[in-house]
């Protein structure tokens, strides 16, 4: 009877930073198990089907798709001809809408001349405000050292150089808010410069073909094919240690399995307090981990299905409101108020791959920065709405349906108990260095995701599910010693132990070589979460 002890490697969690360490480790012939808790791969990266919709629950675009990480983990993989990505601007320009202009702005495809673009949103600042902002957009670009040296600073204090308190700070402040979900104030400028420096030198944003689920789908077919499984509805209670050594894990049902090297995709602190604890961590450690903090905004969708189509663009972001103040709309939300404005963004992902709506209907995903909790979403998710009708007039007569998410389903499906969208927050003290690594002090245990990396690059504003990826790079780099040869294993694990491989032989997915026959058992096969479209 094959057992647990054949696995190389157990992955908590079917992420994006999860599946793309399983995939690289499979990559180098490490036979892999990836379980995840939900019934769907690709956690906040993932989509789903509804009346020939295909609507993203999370992440809607990657930059730097040709030279940032993502690039990097297709090309290493071999991946080109399977998870392709479109420009996201193939046809129509992205639209901007601020202070009553409505102007295109080709982001992904972002020369420096297109600044100018900016001209009618700025041309009501003060002559200081516009000088100062040039000033602090200029050095942005000419000085690509300087970011690091900024770690530290917020980078709203570092603006405060260049230009005084008003609107013409707060914009150039809010560029990379909504894509960290932390205030201009809280933000490390070294992170805020690192991140519009990658933007301006690789201004490549693309979406996966098929929808965001596809790049989840794509890397769990490559783990399978490389002789790994990846295994749904199958959710980890604990991390098993013996003397300061990874085990294996145990699952909420009971069952026990075990493999020298344990990688972690749920957020540091949960792995840390739910899957560990405290008592087998080294106090310093535990409470460093604890003392992260997580991004202080989260989000609210509204997704609208519309009958026609009534927009080209692939997104319109912005706010309807001319007057919109934009530091009283992040103090709101971080006080728990609703703001009287709509600021956010309505992707048509659609307008990018047609085949993620039917024939001449569309999809619109709204979007805005809300606080982490509240007592009542409703008027959260009614700004939402109000804000897409404004963006895009006649949405709401023409909806087919309408959905509205709130940040406890961010929350469910990270399976973390923050309902933060992005991981930890890139504050000053919280950065490059100072994040957390992806080793950890129990031998074997490696937490990967968008909260560690170490000194790994700044999340590529404005993507951050890249940068999940970067775990895997860091885990696949490390010389991690292999364990006994298959079977050999097998001797080691106890009877009881050993009952655990009915368990297994029930959740084997698809498409491996040694693969028992997958039984009926609870959780879904990967063909299953494959087949239904809600990977
Ligand atoms: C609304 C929204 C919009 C976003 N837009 C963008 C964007 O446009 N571009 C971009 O780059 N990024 C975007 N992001 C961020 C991006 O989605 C995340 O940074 C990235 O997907 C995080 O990947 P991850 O692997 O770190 O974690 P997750 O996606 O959270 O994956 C963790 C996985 O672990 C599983 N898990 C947790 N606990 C257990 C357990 N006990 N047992 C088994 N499995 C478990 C979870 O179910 C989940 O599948 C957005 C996020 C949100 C919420």
């Amino acid at each position: 009877m094959e057992t647990n002890g054949d696995y190389e490697a157990i992955v908590i969690g079917a992420g994006l930073g999860g599946l793309a360490c399983a995939a690289l480790l499979a990559s180098d012939g490490r036979r892999v198990l990836v379980l995840e808790r939900n019934d769907y791969l690709g956690g906040r990266c993932s989509a789903y089907e509804r009346d020939g919709f295909t609507a993203d629950r999370g992440t809607h675009m990657i930059t730097r798709i040709e030279g940032g990480p993502y690039a990097k983990l297709i090309r290493r993989l071999g991946l080109e001809g399977e998870l392709r990505f479109i420009c996201i601007e193939s046809d129509d320009p992205p639209l901007i809408e601020f202070r009553g202009c409505r102007i295109p702005f080709p982001f992904a495809q972002w020369t420096r001349l297109h600044a100018l673009a900016l001209v009618p949103v700025c041309w009501r600042f003060s002559a200081r405000e516009m000088v100062g902002s040039g000033l602090a957009m200029a050095r942005m670009i000419a000085d690509p050292g300087m970011a690091k040296r900024l770690d530290n600073i917020d980078f709203d204090t570092w603006l405060s150089r260049y230009m005084p308190e008003g609107p013409a700070r707060d914009l150039v402040g809010s560029l990379p808010v909504p894509l960290f979900g932390v205030a201009p104030w809280e933000l490390s400028a070294g992170m805020a410069i690192t991140a519009l420096q990658d933007w301006f030198t690789d201004a490549s944003s693309g979406y996966p073909e098929g929808g965001s689920g596809a790049i989840a789908g794509t890397l769990a077919h490559f783990i399978s094919d490389h002789g790994g499984n990846v295994e749904t509805s199958a959710p980890v209670e604990r991390v098993t240690t013996y003397g300061g050594h990874v085990t294996g894990v145990r699952l909420e049902d009971g069952t026990r399995l075990r493999a020298p090297l344990v990688v972690s995709n749920l957020g540091i602190k949960d792995t840390m307090s739910r899957l560990i604890g405290a008592r087998r961590l080294p106090g310093d450690y535990y409470h460093k981990v604890q003392g992260y903090r997580e991004t202080s905004m989260s989000t609210v969708q509204v997704k609208v299905a519309l009958s026609r189509r009534l927009l080209d663009a692939p997104c319109v972001m912005g706010s309807p409101d001319a007057g919109i103040d934009l530091a009283a709309f992040y103090r709101y939300i971080l006080a728990g108020r609703v703001p009287s404005s709509f600021m956010g963004i309505v992707n048509v992902p659609s307008n990018i791959d047609p085949a993620l709506a039917p024939d001449g209907q569309q999809l619109l995903l709204g979007m805005m920065l809300s606080p982490c909790e509240a007592e009542d979403w409703e008027p959260w998710l009614d700004l939402c709405e109000r804000g897409i009708e404004d963006l895009v007039p006649g949405a709401l007569q023409h909806a087919l349906w309408i959905e509205r998410l709130t940040p406890l389903d961010v929350a469910a499906s990270s399976g973390r108990t923050s309902t933060a969208s992005l991981g930890l927050a890139q504050l000053p003290h919280q950065v490059r260095k100072d994040r957390p690594s992806v080793a950890t002090p129990i031998e074997g245990l490696y937490c990967v995701g968008d909260d560690t990396g170490g000194t790994a690059p700044a999340p590529n504003w404005p993507s951050t599910a890249p940068c999940a990826a970067i775990g895997g790079f860091k885990l696949q780099s490390r010389s991690i010693p292999r364990p006994p040869a298959s079977g050999t294993a097998t001797t080691s694990v106890s009877k009881r132990k050993c009952e655990s491989s009915v368990f297994y032989e029930s959740r084997v997915s698809i498409g491996t070589a040694h693969s028992p026959s997958s039984g009926g058992g609870k959780s879904r096969s990967l063909e299953a979460a494959c087949r239904s479209g809600s990977f």
